[in-house]
């Protein structure tokens, strides 16, 4: 059977390296890997993990889903001429008081998350579209379904970036073309140690000592979370294989079926008031016992 022509975004690290693996890895050689990552110097670790055996299932390629222009390179070194499947799954954060985000930094966070997811799709798209075939998988997150404090910006991206896929999802069903979300809760990448944070050293003045404590509760639970309920790149790969191979894949996916309940009371209790108090109350119960 041919080859499945598969493309991932952000594959120097975490998801995007371990589905980049796992593909290449198919022993039946189901699928062609097009790993792109934005800096080539960092595609040693991708490299060491594939351990050079799979000349014939994976490509480096260089593409920044900022730079329309590296985007296009990429697509034209691509052999085959086509991509059957694309995973659009760069992406960073941003946390911290909002007073702190600036400009630059909030722009990069919706250049990255939102325009870069964008322009990728729009790129591979009119293919697809020829084709009357494709798959899009794009990693989500919860934070696209819910609202988390001190992540407003993030969220903010993740959301816009349901919305397109939501809305693209409709027209692309008459062009045989699925568009799939894979809703991430913590997974163990290093998304935390690439996340953009305010410094609230310096600028500290603009930001009140009650944001400051309840900005610390936050990365305590944080923390928590990546302890308890963190998952590994092997369990989002797992999923992720289940939506390539699936005749009729869904539009959302959850990897973290313990985080449910909570994004759930979004659907259940839809003034939204109950997620917003139940959230509150499990970040902040130290702060609000206090007070
Ligand atoms: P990661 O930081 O290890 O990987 C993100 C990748 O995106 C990196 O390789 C980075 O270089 C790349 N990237 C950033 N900007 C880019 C750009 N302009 N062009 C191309 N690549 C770029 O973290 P990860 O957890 O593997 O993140 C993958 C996706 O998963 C992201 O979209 C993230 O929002 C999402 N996600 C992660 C978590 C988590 O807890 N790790 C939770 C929910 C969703």
């Amino acid at each position: 059977m041919e080859q499945k022509v598969v493309l991932i975004t952000g594959c120097s690290s975490g998801i995007g390296l371990s589905l980049a693996v796992h593909l290449a890895s198919d022993p039946t050689k189901a699928y062609k890997v097009y790993a792109t990552m934005r800096n080539l110097d960092k595609k040693q670790r991708l490299l060491e993990s594939v351990r050079g055996l799979h000349k014939d299932t994976l490509a480096i390629l260089q593409m920044d889903i900022t730079d329309q222009h590296s985007i296009l390179t990429a697509q034209s070194s691509i052999t085959e001429g086509r991509v059957d499947i694309l995973v659009c799954n760069a992406g960073v954060g941003l946390m911290g008081p909002l007073e702190l985000q600036s400009e630059e930094m909030m722009r990069k966070i919706l250049d990255v998350n939102l325009l870069g997811t964008i322009r990728t799709i729009q790129t591979f798209l009119p293919d697809m579209k020829r084709k009357r075939d494709g798959r899009i998988l794009v990693t989500g997150s919860m934070g696209g379904l819910q609202g988390l404090p001190f992540n407003e910006v993030y969220c903010a991206s993740k959301f816009a970036v349901e919305g397109a896929c939501e809305s693209l999802a409709i027209l692309l069903q008459h062009f045989n073309i699925h568009v799939s979300l894979i809703e991430c809760g913590p997974v163990n990448t290093d998304f935390l140690k690439n996340l953009m944070k305010t410094d609230l050293t310096g600028e500290s003045e603009e930001v009140d000592t009650d944001t400051r404590s309840l900005y610390e509760l936050y990365l305590q639970h944080c923390h928590n979370m990546f302890q308890n309920a963190a998952q590994d790149t092997d369990d989002i790969v797992q999923v992720f294989l289940e939506v390539i191979q699936s005749p009729n894949p869904l539009f959302r996916y959850y990897t973290n079926s313990a985080l449910l309940p909570l994004s759930s009371l979004k659907f259940t209790a839809m003034d939204g008031s109950q997620y917003i108090r139940a959230m509150s109350k499990l970040i902040f119960t130290t702060k609000i016992a206090d007070s």
